[in-house]
């Protein structure tokens, strides 16, 4: 097993990850299988408790780890399916010794940092290195390690010092460290400013590390007084001062990398073999020109909860894209906070309320992703009805397909006040359920959490057409309420279609509606199993049939 870590300085949100699944994908174009790993010095077990608003996404992986939405970058770059295990948080080291030592492993002795915390880092990543994750069942040969955070915090001490002796244990030539670190431009002249990743290498080199390649994000092209610079102050060798600089979409940055020679050099160290043909790099290289030359617009209305992060809806936003890639046009999201498509911002922000309005009539497809909490579910049925009612092509996600049900239920079958019981417990019309698989008292645990299966019921329906004639479906889930069972009959008879249940046949997992051009809900998560070049089907039915709807 050969490592590639990528550790972080000066700033977070430098493309860390991004960089490490460029690297990743590169090293897999060399016929080698390849996993990561992502360390998240955060005292959470996991990333299940954390808000999308503050910490980005929670991407919710096949075995029903709830994770960091770096997993997600490895899965669709490398093209791999990672366990819960492949996400090393504080929170898990710590609980798995302080467990070891309730148990009385540790025969007496004091229980410390070093050597304990450090050991139990680098046994969890020589265990969870050797997991298949590209569904042959073969171990990988090459873990790419993500180190979270930036070097020198306070939390991410006890991992940088688990590295530290991890070269050791493994050996020198199985690892290489790349280091991610910013050079900013200052003044008018314009001169590439060194000095912090100066004082970042340093601090790293104070720990015992030293980075084996700089990777230096910048706007332009590194000049070369800088790499010559940086190389003389860091340690490091000249033609291992990688350029990062800006590229026309994120595709580019293996090509970027491939570039400056970066594949042979690291194969080189980890003594690596490259054979003459790349057609996974090849295929890299034609996508990422494909998505330079894409002509036409459509634009999506997404109806959501914002607090200016993106990021909260990472997911949905490739998978977005990556329709937008097959169809060959561009992807513009309109978003639109849910409450502004509320009577009471009518009231009392009008302007607010015009301009939510305005932004789903312009639009070309209306999405509602998953959420939880009551905030918004109003306005998201006005967007589902709107949708509904003016064959406008609609995918509800999870909450998304909830929402429409209950629309539905008020509104076309006239039940007044129809609701989930997570927004009215006392609602006259239950037309969502808490639905748990296992305990119905007991809240810990009752979320419905990864893959499950869905039966598709009949092959005359869109889900049958997407999934390319697949009338079992696998997609990933994280729920605790679900459609009542005793309403289907009653929605049935009034044109809504549950296309796709689970196995049980109790829960409804796809909802169609029939005289409408694409209205589609799943009560899974589809965006979370999306590639650049297999867009998610229910996504690429929106983004298809929105496009159809403009020409
Ligand atoms: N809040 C809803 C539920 O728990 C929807 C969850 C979601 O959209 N992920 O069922």
């Amino acid at each position: 097993m050969r490592y590639v870590v990528v550790s972080g300085g000066v700033l977070s949100g430098l493309g860390k990850g991004v960089t490490a699944s460029s690297i990743g994908m590169l090293l897999k174009s060399l016929g080698y299988r390849v996993s990561s790993i992502k360390i998240d010095p955060y005292l959470n077990s996991d990333a299940g408790t954390m808000s999308p608003f503050e910490h980005g996404e929670v991407f919710v992986l096949d075995d029903g780890g709830e994770v960091d939405l770096d997993l997600g970058n490895y899965e669709r770059f490398l093209d791999i399916t990672l366990t819960r295990d492949n996400n090393l948080t504080t929170g898990k080291v710590y609980s798995k010794v302080i467990e070891a030592e309730r148990r009385g492993d540790y025969l007496g002795k004091t229980v410390q940092v070093v050597p304990h915390i450090t050991d139990e880092i680098q046994d969890w990543i020589e265990r969870v290195a050797s997991i298949p994750v590209d569904g042959n069942g073969d171990e990988p040969d090459i873990c790419i390690i993500e180190l979270g955070g930036t070097v020198g915090d306070i939390e991410s001490a006890p991992f940088v010092e688990a590295l530290r002796q991890f070269q050791f244990r493994v050996g020198k030539e199985n690892f290489i460290l790349v280091h991610v670190s910013l050079v900013p431009v200052i003044g008018v002249v314009g001169e590439q400013k060194t000095k912090p990743t100066q004082h970042t290498v340093k601090e790293l080199r104070a720990a015992g590390l030293t980075p084996d390649f700089l990777v230096c994000r910048a706007e332009e092209p590194l000049k070369q007084e800088t790499k010559e610079k940086l190389a003389l102050f860091c340690h490091v060798h000249e033609s291992h001062v990688l350029s990062a600089h800006d590229v026309s979409n994120l595709y580019r940055v293996p090509l970027l990398l491939e570039e400056q020679n970066t594949t042979a050099m690291i194969a080189e160290k980890l003594n690596l073999e490259i054979p003459a043909n790349r057609p996974q790099f090849d295929e890299w290289m034609k996508m990422a020109d494909h998505v330079d030359s894409l002509e036409g617009e459509i634009t999506i209305a997404m109806v959501g909860k914002y607090t200016g992060l993106s990021d909260s809806y990472l997911s949905v936003i490739k998978a977005l894209q990556h329709s937008a890639f097959k169809v060959g046009c561009k992807m513009n999201i309109s978003w639109v906070e849910a409450t502004c498509l509320e009577p009471e911002t009518k009231t009392n922000e009008p302007d607010k309320y015009q301009e939510a309005w305005g932004a789903i009539r312009k639009a070309d497809g209306v999405l509602v992703p998953g959420g939880f909490g009551t905030r918004g579910v109003e306005g998201k049925m006005l967007a589902a009805q709107y949708a509904r009612e003016n064959k406008v092509p609609y995918l509800g996600v999870c909450l998304g397909l909830q929402v429409a049900v209950i629309e539905f239920a008020r509104n076309v079958l006239g039940l007044k006040g129809a609701n989930s019981t997570e927004f009215d417990e006392d609602t006259p019309h239950p037309a969502v359920i808490f639905m748990p698989e296992g305990s119905r008292t007991h809240m810990g645990g009752t979320m419905r959490l990864g893959s499950r299966q869905t039966n598709l019921q009949t092959k005359d329906c869109d889900a049958f057409r997407l999934y390319e004639g697949a009338m079992e479906i696998h997609e990933r889930h994280r729920h605790r309420y679900e459609v009542n069972p005793d309403l289907i009959s009653d929605l049935e008879s009034a044109g809504l279609r549950f296309v796709g249940k689970d196995t049980t046949g109790q829960r409804m997992e796809i909802i169609e509606l029939a005289d409408h051009p694409y209205y589609f809900g799943t009560q899974y998560h589809p965006e979370f199993k999306s590639r650049p070049n297999r867009p998610s089907p229910p996504f690429f039915g929106l983004v298809e049939a929105a496009y159809a709807r403009q020409s």
